[in-house]
Parts: structure tokens; C-alpha cells; sequence
């Protein structure tokens, strides 16, 4: 299995060949597929196994084959994620794989200030991710729209619910819209998250690395 074998788009084809990469890690070659057939997704993986680009691919997939404008206020991919360290490094990996598409990715986290983040809010993003806090001080301050969101993940959870994220992570799921794709992934699976992913995720695909 190889990553053109995948029926990746050419754009990232090129990004991966430029990061590197020569072949799909496992969770890569088990989620990219199902993710890519539009089924919502249940992995269960450490960093450090290429989590980040199972889901990102396929994900840049989506948005280089259905082009359409960013919201303004929004966002067409969600990503949660517990720290503002692993929320630069999703956002970092995004801008490399996207590096062949005209895309926009952004971070969100707390302790800095509101301003930049306003900004690019505004203008509207391709990919947005965010540290759960944060996202809630911009939806409740009517900055952060997130009725046109197509994909929804949740990176970490374990460490999300150990950080006292749950309310934070169902505000923004009422924010969503009905209809989306949601990839949740997770070190750790005991029942407290077993039962939020079952809340969240609808018939997902399972992956465990
Ligand atoms: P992650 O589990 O997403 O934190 O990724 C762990 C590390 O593996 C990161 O440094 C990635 O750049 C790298 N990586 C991800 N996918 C591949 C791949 N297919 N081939 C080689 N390295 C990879």
C-alpha cells in the first residue's frame, strides 16, 4: 500500500514526496480509506504513530476535490486538540501537507491575545485548529460561527477530559451542524469516552494502532 495507491490528489502527492514520506504508517493505510469514503471515525492511537497525517490527508483530500469558499466567522475543518503545543503542531502539519493548495489553516489557543485571532476568524478558514477554551470565549462572543463546518475531530481526548475540557467540547458540538464527518481519536479508551464517542461518532469506522 502506497500513498498514490490511497487516490490521494496530486497536490499532496508532491507534499508528501516533499516531507518525506514514502509510505503510509499503519494508521495511515487503516484510516485514510474509510475517511475518505465519508465514514466517521473511531481511532484509537498514541502520537508519534502518524495520527496527525491519517487524518489530515484525507481531510486536504476532501477540500482540494470540493472546492468552495472558507465561512466568513468560520471554518470548514475543526479540529480540537488539549494544549496550544499540539494544537501548532496539527496546524503545522496541515500547512505542510497543504503546501501545493491554495488553503488556509489557523491556530486558536488561550493566554495570548484575542485580536489576531479575530482576524483570521473573519476572513474565514479552510482548517481551524483550536484548544477548546478559547474556541468557547469566540463562540460566546459571537466571533466563531461554526454552522458550516464539514469535519469535526477530536485529537487527544483522554487528554482533552483530563484537562476539564467536557463542557467546552459540548459547546462547540452544539455550535456544529447536524450534518458533518467526525473523526475522534483517543490514547485511551475507558467508558467515560467510550460513551462521548458514541454520543458524537454515527456508525464510525474503528482503527487501533
Ligand atoms: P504524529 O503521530 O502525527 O505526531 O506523527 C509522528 C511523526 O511521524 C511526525 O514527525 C510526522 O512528521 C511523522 N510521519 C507521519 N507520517 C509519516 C510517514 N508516512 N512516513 C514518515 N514519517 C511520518
Amino acid at each position: 500500500q502506497d500513498f498514490p495507491g490511497l487516490g490521494l490528489a496530486a497536490p499532496l502527492l508532491i507534499a508528501l514526496k516533499k516531507q518525506g514520506y514514502s509510505k503510509p504508517t499503519p494508521i495511515q493505510a487503516q484510516a485514510i480509506p474509510s475517511i475518505m469514503a465519508g465514514r466517521d471515525l473511531l481511532g484509537v492511537a498514541q502520537t508519534g504513530t502518524g495520527k496527525t497525517a491519517a487524518f489530515a490527508l484525507p481531510i486536504l483530500h476532501f477540500l482540494a476535490t470540493n472546492p468552495r469558499e472558507a465561512p466568513r466567522g468560520g471554518c470548514r475543518v475543526l479540529v480540537l486538540s488539549p494544549t496550544r503545543e499540539l494544537a501548532s503542531q496539527i496546524a503545522e502539519s496541515f500547512r505542510a501537507l497543504a503546501s501545493e493548495l491554495p488553503l488556509s489553516v489557523a491556530v486558536v489557543f488561550g493566554g495570548v491575545p484575542h485580536g489576531a485571532q479575530i482576524k483570521a476568524l473573519a476572513r474565514g478558514l479552510d482548517v481551524l485548529v483550536a484548544t477548546p477554551g478559547r474556541l468557547v470565549d469566540h463562540l460566546d462572543s459571537r466571533v466563531a460561527h461554526l454552522n458550516k463546518t464539514e469535519f469535526f475531530v477530536l485529537d487527544e481526548v483522554d487528554q482533552m477530559l483530563d484537562l476539564g475540557f467536557a463542557k467546552a467540547i459540548r459547546r462547540v458540538v452544539g455550535a456544529l451542524p447536524k450534518q458533518r464527518q467526525n473523526l475522534f481519536f483517543s490514547a485511551t479508551m475507558p467508558s467515560e469516552i467510550a460513551k462521548l464517542a458514541n454520543d458524537l461518532l454515527n456508525n464510525p469506522a474503528q482503527v487501533s494502532v
